[in-house]
């Protein structure tokens, strides 16, 4: 059984996608380096928001875009489109848990440059107690002997995972 995994944002995220997903990123398998939404991705991360490049480090947590405003810390996260907000916003929400659990109050910021679109974030109860309960779950899957069961999704056709999948 594998014993190093760790819980990431990433995994936050891809948990709301594709549960296949997380296993293959929870097990450390690469995809193809060359797919073009990887590369689009990078992209998209590393030239936008050129001017904030402050980064906090907790652990295997990198939280990429940090400032101070009225007094509180905003912690930011970009995305290429907002087509997966829910998974975005929940993604942010676990930096700002880790945060919370080593003493710091943020908020975030959800960014698509592509869109010019911001979203504020904050942490509330209940997403906590969501929190808790995915990360447990991400867990589990990553924990499995075998990838949960092979299912087509939209999300497929863009995933640097798809020939392993679909091939
Ligand atoms: S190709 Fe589809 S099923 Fe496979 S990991 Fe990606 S999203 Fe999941």
């Amino acid at each position: 059984m594998i014993k190093d995994y760790k819980i990431s944002g990433t995994l936050v995220w891809y948990y709301y996608i594709c549960t296949r997903e997380v296993w293959f990123m929870g097990r450390y398998i690469e995809p193809y380096q060359e797919n073009i939404y990887i590369e689009l991705g990078r992209l998209i991360s590393e030239e936008s928001y050129k001017r904030e490049d402050k980064e906090i480090r907790l652990g295997n947590i990198v939280i990429d875009i940090s400032r101070m405003k009225d007094g509180n810390l905003i912690i930011g996260e970009v995305k290429k489109s907002s087509k997966f907000e829910k998974s975005a916003k929940i993604q942010l929400c676990y930096y700002l848990y880790i945060l919370k659990q080593n003493g710091i109050l943020a908020k975030g910021e959800l960014l698509f440059p592509k869109e010019k679109k911001k979203i504020y974030i904050e942490l509330t109860d209940d997403i906590e107690r969501e929190l808790e309960l995915v990360t447990e779950k991400i867990k589990e899957i990553i924990t499995m002997e075998k990838p949960p069961q092979l299912k087509r999704i939209p999300f497929c056709s863009k995933c640097a995972y798809m020939e392993m999948c679909w091939v």
